[in-house]
């Protein structure tokens, strides 16, 4: 295999980290095969994303324009990226498992007729087959599957390898792809787009401070909220939390609500169920805060604190307000 193509996720020239840390897993992967990596960056704002991606390992990097690919378009990006693969040769299409990667992938399996492996966490190569580890059911299964086809095309679980740059940055070439499309291929097209929140996300914070039941009220998310806005982090939650009215779903951490991967994350009252450890798991360090030492967050995190969270989240709150005062009054 010669060719590993890297479908470069970006929202008008804006990238995701994670979609940065799939591609330094599609670098990893190309490497173990002897393969160059392509970046292909698709549609407007794509001079704007592809800058930079040599560092992470690009050698080649692939502008894809057409008046159809204004926006973005899962049909009309699945046919650019099928019909790049079969100029380059590639032997593998790989993008990041998001919502995106995962819906124009598929639809790259369904225009070229071969099958797609969505999540994978891990990707052996075995002769002509990759024997790949991939995450189901929210991440509370891991299934070993063995893909033989002449082209693989794989999306990687987000958050599975983190994003660095490549030991020495590769060529970069860049060079323009202009597909063959006509209107059959741009059957749904985003056309507009509602911001439903500012600033920092619950998917990309780097810290979350989220409150489970133990919280015990609407009322007493107060507590969390200050913390949260000392560290610069958003606020989650879990499902009981939502279930009892006391927070929005959108605050939900978990199988079914957001996934998050922050370099802190804070569970407060939080028991652990599988359901949240699997939206949090991919967190960097953990600090629980429960009066249960069994609890299973407690006996998985990094720290804890094992004592009433009404008494322990105000504490810390003080302390960084009583350090950041110090500071500011000694210059
Ligand atoms: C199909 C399915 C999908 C699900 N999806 C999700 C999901 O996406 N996200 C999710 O979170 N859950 C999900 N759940 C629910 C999940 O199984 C758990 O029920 C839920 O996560 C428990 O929430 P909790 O930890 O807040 O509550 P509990 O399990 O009741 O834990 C409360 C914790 O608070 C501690 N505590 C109590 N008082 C205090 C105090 N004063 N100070 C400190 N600690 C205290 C307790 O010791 C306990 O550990 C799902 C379940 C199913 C079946």
């Amino acid at each position: 295999m010669s060719v590993v193509l890297y479908l470069v996720e970006h929202d008008r020239g804006r990238i995701d980290e994670t979609v940065l840390g799939g591609m330094t897993g599609a670098r990893l992967l190309a490497e173990s095969l002897g393969a160059d990596l392509h970046a292909v960056v698709i549609g407007t704002g794509a001079a704007t994303a592809s800058e930079g991606l040599d560092a992470y390992g690009a050698g080649r990097i692939h502008l894809v324009r057409h008046d159809l690919l204004a926006d973005y378009g899962p049909d009309a990006w699945a046919e650019s990226l099928a019909q790049l693969a079969r100029t380059t040769g590639a032997g593998a299409v790989i993008a990041t498992g998001t919502d995106r990667g995962n819906e124009v992938m598929a639809q790259v399996g369904a225009r070229t007729d071969l099958a797609m492996v969505a999540n994978c966490l891990e990707i052996e190569p075995d002769g002509d087959d990759w024997l790949m580890t991939r995450v189901r059911w929210g991440g509370s299964l891991r299934e070993r599957a063995r893909l033989s086809a002449p082209v693989k095309l794989v999306t990687l679980a987000p958050h599975s390898t983190e994003a660095t740059h490549a030991g020495e940055s590769a060529a970069g070439t860049v060079a323009e792809f202009n597909p063959e499309l006509d209107e059959s291929d741009a059957v749904t097209m985003v056309v507009d787009r509602v911001t439903v929140s500012e600033g920092i996300t619950l998917a990309t914070a780097p810290v979350v401070v989220s409150g489970g039941r133990g919280v015990g009220s609407a009322e007493a998310f107060d507590i969390i909220e200050e913390l949260a806005d000392l560290l610069g982090g958003a606020v989650g939650c879990s499902r009981v939390v939502t279930n009892n009215g006391w927070k929005n779903h959108k605050f939900q951490v978990g199988q079914t609500g957001t996934v998050v991967a922050p370099d802190l994350y804070i569970a407060c009252g939080i028991s652990g169920a599988i359901q949240h450890w699997v939206g949090m798991m991919n967190a960097k360090n953990v600090l629980a805060i429960n009066i249960d030492s069994d609890a299973p967050m407690v006996t998985k995190a990094d720290w804890a604190v094992i004592a009433d969270l009404h008494q322990v989240v105000p504490a810390i709150s003080a302390e960084i307000a009583r350090r950041r005062t110090l500071a500011a009054e000694s210059g």
